[in-house]
């Protein structure tokens, strides 16, 4: 894979995407406010998300549905509040509308849901948004469409047979259109991915299966852009990116904490967690309050 068709990163975008990545971080804290959402997962996919859609994703907020955009599908669905912070920091839709995060009034659901602009399938029921993914692709590719479909999928999601099946289709049909980028935070919910049902070597598991695929730092903005910028052409190889991750990323004692997977705060830990964020010391998680299953 050797086509590259993007200059390096400027140090004015470089500091955008910080600074990008930081508002969506900060959302999805206020997020573990009220009914609480899964924050670890959500800050390790953060980047990603982030880095996707300022400088991959052809997409426009103005018309989330027109025909020629590119797809993003959000399997790990549970982690949504990176995306809802993402979307509205984009234009999505307005910033306020966050604040009715599990509101009845509104669907920004703990899981997405497609009324909310943006967000291009329902998921949450783990395993299933890559066969979703690999149809939509071949469907583009079977009426000459050049836009290109990316996946986002948690390492846990990995032990689904389903996720296997897609791989398989979509090597079948050559579908080099189709984009996988693994969350690698080496968690599934409480356990350790390598402790329950080991995953490596995951890139070598795609390349046996006909994949082109890649290892990246998912926290790297430069090492994502390299990485991006090498998956153009059309040789037939779906891609996965396989980005390694730290669940909990940016809230020092959150980071890989196994404990650590569903947060629900109070407002004074929200606005620790906040002043965090913003150059504070880092929140004691062990201090009674913080409710976590
Ligand atoms: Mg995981």
């Amino acid at each position: 894979m050797t086509t590259r068709h993007r200059p390096p990163l400027t140090p004015a975008q470089l500091a955008d995407l910080q600074d990008l990545a930081l508002a969506v971080r900060a959302h999805c804290v206020r997020m573990a406010g009220g009914g609480g959402c899964f924050l670890g997962a959500s800050l390790s996919c953060a980047d990603l998300v982030v880095y996707l859609y300022r400088h991959v994703l052809q997409v426009d907020p103005r018309q989330p549905d027109r025909e020629d955009r590119d797809w993003f599908l959000l399997s790990k669905g549970h982690d949504v509040p990176a995306l809802y912070g993402t979307l509205a920091e984009l234009g999505f839709f307005p910033r306020e509308r966050l604040a009715k995060h599990l509101s009845p009034d509104d669907c920004l659901y703990w899981h997405p849901n497609r009324g909310v602009p943006g967000v291009e399938y329902h998921s949450g029921s783990l395993g299933h948004l890559l066969a979703v993914g690999a149809g939509v692709a071949l469907d583009l590719k079977l009426r000459g469409h050049d836009q290109k479909v990316y996946v986002l999928l948690g390492d846990g999601e990995l032990n689904e047979g389903s996720v296997w099946e897609a791989v398989l289709v979509a090597a079948a049909h050559r579908l080099d259109n189709l984009i996988v980028v693994v969350d690698r935070n080496g968690f599934q919910a409480n356990l350790r991915t390598e402790e329950l049902v080991p995953l490596e070597p995951i890139a070598d598991k795609f390349r046996a299966f006909g994949w082109y695929a890649a290892g990246v730092d998912g926290h790297d903005f430069n090492a994502l852009h390299d990485v991006f910028s090498e998956l153009g052409g059309s040789d037939g190889r779906p891609r996965a990116v396989i980005a390694t991750t730290v669940r909990g990323r940016g809230l020092r004692n959150l980071e890989a904490r196994a404990d650590r997977w569903f947060c629900r705060l109070s407002d004074g830990e929200v606005a620790g967690f906040l002043a965090e964020l913003r150059g504070g010391g880092a929140v004691d998680l062990d201090t009674p309050g913080l409710v976590v299953r």
